[in-house]
């Protein structure tokens, strides 16, 4: 149990579930459970898809679609927007649809972010919006940038349409004055997009931080980066601290390929310099704003004990705790009803377009020991504690 000198618990189940039925709740369990069947997880990708195809999309979008995406479009989120703003809680539309490298569908998703910033404009149930990189420029280029190595003429040309798109968003964000998350990625093409946000960040942060570049506290050369961006730079800084989720393909890949490790050699070893990280930030306030993004209860509980010893107020702007749609609303709904800033990623986009992100939903929430068991234990307690308290 992982609870504060200020009564905050996150084994509040009333707290943390009460924007949701008894329907939705059995629903949620039944979903939980059934990524504990290894057929779920290595079949159901290639069913959604199937199922899609053959006109039931229905199926998927009552079930785990439900779960974990606010919508197909920005409109269709408008639901989850209030069920969410009703706790005081933020929405950080994501859109998720992982697309053709085409020029023409950067262009599209392009377009999409700024809708996003838009209908975040001056909407306080909206904090923050969020792209990924690799949604507006090629992978390829980005690994060739972040590798050093030269650009022919015409990869050239595609590079500076992708930078344009890149600071396009970040201009928008600027002018709309919405704070904007870029999403941090492989190692391998990392290097670029620092380069981009922090060129950005020197650009739109002049009076408050408007861009946030993301660090994977996983990799263990990411402390240092923190520490150099605090030394060389004189505007105001923004981050989200993540742990990353890219492990196993880093791990695969630098053993295949013969270098260093990039990720650190445990996960004790993620999670101190995760908390670490948060410590910094936190020392530094007055010049940088952090999105303290974790499903970890031991962490967001030390940033909130950090946030009491430096004397920094639960609902101070610059200090926000987030989490991703369907999952973790014992951390999120707990810390906004006692007064921190909570905003929840809400993914969206078509049914059939986002089921790589709802595979990486189910495999990240599989196995009773790990996330699935912890929030399948607190809806079981909660439908429990609703029963009794009725008779
Ligand atoms: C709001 C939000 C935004 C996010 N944005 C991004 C993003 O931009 N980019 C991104 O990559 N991810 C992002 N993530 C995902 C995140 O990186 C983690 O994968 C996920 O949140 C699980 O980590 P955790 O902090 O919740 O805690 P935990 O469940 O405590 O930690 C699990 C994580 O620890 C690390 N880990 C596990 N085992 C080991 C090991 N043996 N050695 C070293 N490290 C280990 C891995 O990163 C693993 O994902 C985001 C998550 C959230 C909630």
């Amino acid at each position: 149990m992982v609870s504060s000198q200020s009564n905050l618990s996150f084994d509040n189940t009333e707290v943390a579930f009460k924007s949701k039925s008894n329907a939705a709740l059995r629903k949620a369990s039944w979903l939980f459970k059934s990524f504990d069947y290894p057929i779920t997880l290595s079949w159901g990708p290639t069913l959604a898809k199937i199922a899609v195809g053959l006109g039931f999309k229905f199926v998927i979008k009552s079930t785990i679609f439900e779960q974990f995406c606010g919508g197909e479009t920005i409109s269709e989120c408008n639901h989850t927007i209030q069920r969410l703003s009703d706790s005081g809680i933020g929405t950080i539309l994501d859109y998720s649809v992982e697309g053709a490298e085409i020029e023409s569908v950067f262009d599209e998703t392009a377009k999409e972010i700024i809708d996003t910033i838009e209908k975040a404009k001056g909407n306080s149930s909206i904090p923050f919006s969020v792209f990924k990189v690799t949604g507006i420029v090629e992978s390829a280029l980005l690994e060739k940038k972040s590798a050093g190595l030269n650009l022919s003429d015409d990869e050239n040309k595609r590079w500076l349409r992708g930078e344009a798109r890149f600071f396009e968003i970040c201009q928008a964000a600027f002018d709309c004055q919405v704070r904007l998350f870029v999403d941090a990625e492989e190692s391998w093409i990392q290097e670029a997009i620092d380069r981009l946000a922090e060129i950005a960040m020197n650009k739109y942060n002049q009076n408050q931080a408007i861009i946030y570049n993301t660090l994977q506290m996983y990799r263990h050369d990411r402390l240092a980066y923190l520490k150099s961006q605090i030394e060389n730079s004189t505007g105001y800084l923004g981050f989200k601290l993540v742990r990353g989720a890219y492990m196993e393909k880093e791990r695969k890949r630098a053993l295949e390929k013969g270098y260093k490790d990039p990720i650190q050699p445990n996960k004790q070893a993620s999670d101190n310099d995760y908390d670490q990280a948060v410590i910094v930030c936190l020392q530094n306030i007055e010049r940088i704003s952090i999105c303290i993004g974790t499903h970890n209860e031991l962490s967001s509980m030390k940033a909130v004990e950090l946030m009491k010893n430096y004397g920094i107020p639960n609902n101070d702007e610059r200090v926000f705790f987030s989490q991703l749609l369907g999952m973790s609303d014992h951390i999120s709904f707990n810390l906004s009803h006692h007064g921190y800033n909570v905003a929840k990623y809400v993914p969206y986009g078509p049914v059939s377009a986002v089921i790589p992100y709802l595979t990486r939903r189910a495999q990240e929430n599989s196995g009773m020991a790990g996330q699935m068991g912890r929030e399948l234990g607190l809806i079981t307690k909660e439908l429990q504690r609703r029963k009794q308290s009725k008779s």
